[in-house]
Order: structure tokens, then sequence, then C-alpha cells
């Protein structure tokens, strides 16, 4: 399924230690978010796809994030199967839990590295404090509203040793989806990381096996990013902003119109493929196991 990713501002309240994003300042008017959203809804090539909102801090445009969701979901000739907000967790209010709790498609999905330590790369601006706490206690409030987040584990040289605790963490606090990203550009890694992140995740992938972990759903072990899913970036020819993401999985999607003026942007290096490689050795290792083939 199509899935396209909407930046709605670059400004950020974090300063985590291996922050990738260079603009941190931009922010986006309606029209600029509206006429992105037009684009998409003329050059899909599916009536079904999927939206994620990104920064910089994307609630921090809360009001943007409504706008488009109302706006998309007034069109009838599309259905948006799914609605992701990939937030640092640190903002959130009575209003933003309220709209949420109803409406369902909306996703929330924070990122919190795991326990504590291994979250310490995660911090506020200002106060340089770690995140954890502030973002857990979201967590547990949008719970209280019978809101089910998810949870974005960053992994890196730093923290790849605790994955499985840090599940198993996160699992304790009743967090039952949980993805796992690794670094990109920031912070190198290299083989020691990739073993170890293989390492930690068949831990994780014997235990969601011997029923340890009912209800767990770790993305990795479910789905499989293609090999030629390549993360684009759009940039407004005119601003120089990133005004959103896409994958250029098949050739044509909105990257490739020639009549829609943005700048792409791809991203494939000797970093790109270590990632897929451990990837598709976690999934492929899981999927044996659930065979029953010894992994
Ligand atoms: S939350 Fe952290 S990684 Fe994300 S944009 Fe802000 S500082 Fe960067």
């Amino acid at each position: 399924m199509e899935r396209y990713v909407m930046h709605v501002t670059k400004a950020c309240n974090m300063d985590c230690l291996y922050c990738y994003e260079e603009d941190k300042s931009s922010i986006y008017t309606w029209e600029e978010v509206r006429e992105f959203i037009d684009a998409l809804l003329k050059y899909r090539t599916s009536d079904e796809f999927g939206i994620e909102f990104l920064g910089g801090e994307p609630v921090l445009a809360w009001n943007l994030i409504r706008q488009s969701y109302e706006y998309l979901e007034a069109n009838t000739k599309v259905n948006v199967s799914d609605y992701a907000i990939t937030t640092n967790g640190t903002v959130l209010n009575d209003e933003i839990i309220d709209y949420l709790a109803k409406n369902k498609k909306l996703r929330w999905a924070a990122s919190l590295d795991g326990h504590r330590h291994a979250n310490q790369l995660r911090t506020i601006k200002n106060t340089h404090e770690n995140s954890y706490d502030l973002v857990v206690e979201n967590l547990k409030k949008l719970q209280e509203n019978g809101i089910e987040p998810s949870v974005h584990m960053v992994t890196h040289p730093y923290n790849v040793a605790y994955i499985s605790d840090s599940i198993q963490h996160l699992y304790n606090l009743g967090f039952r989806h949980i993805g796992l990203g690794t670094v990109e550009k920031t912070i190198q890694i290299d083989q020691e990381y990739c073993k170890r992140f293989i390492e930690e995740l068949d831990l994780v992938s014997q235990k969601v096996i011997n029923g340890t972990y009912l209800g767990l759903n770790i993305g990795q072990f479910n789905w499989l990013k293609p090999c030629d899913d390549v993360r684009t970036y759009i940039k407004d020819p005119v601003t120089g902003k990133i005004i959103g993401e896409s994958y250029g999985r098949s050739g044509d999607d909105i990257t490739y119109k020639q009549d829609y003026n943005v700048t792409r942007c791809e991203q494939r290096d000797d970093t790109w493929e270590m990632i897929h490689y451990i990837r598709k050795t976690v999934y492929d290792n899981h999927q044996k196991r659930l065979r029953g083939i010894s992994a």
C-alpha cells in the first residue's frame, strides 16, 4: 500500500543527541500543506493509502494535522487507511487526547528508545533532560483514555545492547506495538552494531514464539520493507523546504511525475545496505521460527 509522509513543521522542542534534522526552523502554512495533499490526491496510484505526519515535532503544528485529517476524511474518493503521527511524545494536552479518542484512525507513534538508560540520547531542549519520564507519563494518559499508542525505538551503538531488556520493560508498561529503527546519519553504525542488533532481536523473537509476550506486535518480525523501497524526499523548489516523503516502490509514485515540480533526493548508501541486511535477517529468522525451522 502506498504511504506518504507529510511534514507539518520543522520546529522541535527537543535536542536529541543523534538528531538528523538539519532544518529545525521551517514552519508551514495550511495553503502549503493543502497543496501537497492535493498533489497526492492527483497523483495517487491507488484510492487507498496511508499517511504519516512528521517533523521536527509534528504535534507542535497540531492544527495542521487536524486540518489535513479532516480535509482527507471529507474526500469520499479516497480511503486513508491509517494516519500515523510520528511524535517525540512530549507534547500532549486534553484537547489532543479527546480528539484522538474520538478519531481512532489517527495513530500516536511516540519515539522512546527503551528503558530510561537506553533513551538517554533523547533529550529535551534547554534542560537537556532525558525525555523518558515525560513520554511515559503521556503514553499512560493515552492508555487511560482508551488510546493504544505505538512506541518507536531508535537504536544505535550506545543502546543496541539494551534492546531485549528495553522491549521487556516496554511490555511490562503495557505497550503492545513496538517498532525499531536505526540511526542513519549522525552516528556511524558498524558490524558490531549489526551483530548485536540481530542477537538482541533473536532473543525477543524466541520469547514471542514461546508465548512470553502475548499480544506483542514487533513491526520488524511481521513486515519487511522491500529492497527497492527507497525513501525519497520531496522538496519545494521555491522555498527549498522538504514538504513530504515518498518511497520509490514502483517508479510510478508522486516523485516520478514529470509535471510535479519537486526535487527528488534519494538515500541509498552503505549504511542503508547494512540496515536492510539486519532487517532482513531479523525478519527471516523470526519467520523461520514461526514455521518451526531452527533459525
Ligand atoms: S525529536 Fe529529536 S530527533 Fe526528532 S526532530 Fe526533535 S530533536 Fe530531532
